[in-house]
């Protein structure tokens, strides 16, 4: 079972060789494109935003699903912060608590 029950141990998983690899899988799968802006009849691209690969399960709660694809899904970081409720958090915050891709 991967330790994510930490800041620290977070961030080791996030850069961890096996997580890189599976988040670029998700990215391809996904088409390089918000799924959530995709189901409203938007295409949000990386060359337009940043986008990030986020834990349906969230990674914190469930760290048995932290490297299954079908737990993962490609967001573009306005979505990804509509999620996580981030709109009011300071940004230093949010940099100290997860990793932003
Ligand atoms: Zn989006």
């Amino acid at each position: 079972m991967i330790d994510v029950s930490t800041r620290e141990t977070r961030h080791s998983f996030y850069v961890s060789t096996d997580w890189i690899k599976l988040r670029d899988k998700v990215l391809t799968r996904d088409n390089y494109e918000c799924i959530w802006c995709k189901a409203e009849g938007k295409v949000t691209t990386r060359k337009r935003a940043v986008l990030e690969v986020d834990h349906i399960k969230e990674l914190e709660h469930y760290p048995q699903h932290a490297l299954d694809i079908n737990n993962l899904r490609t967001l573009c970081k306005d979505c990804h912060n509509k999620r996580h409720n981030r709109y009011q958090q300071s940004a230093k915050k949010f940099d100290d608590e997860e990793f932003s891709w």
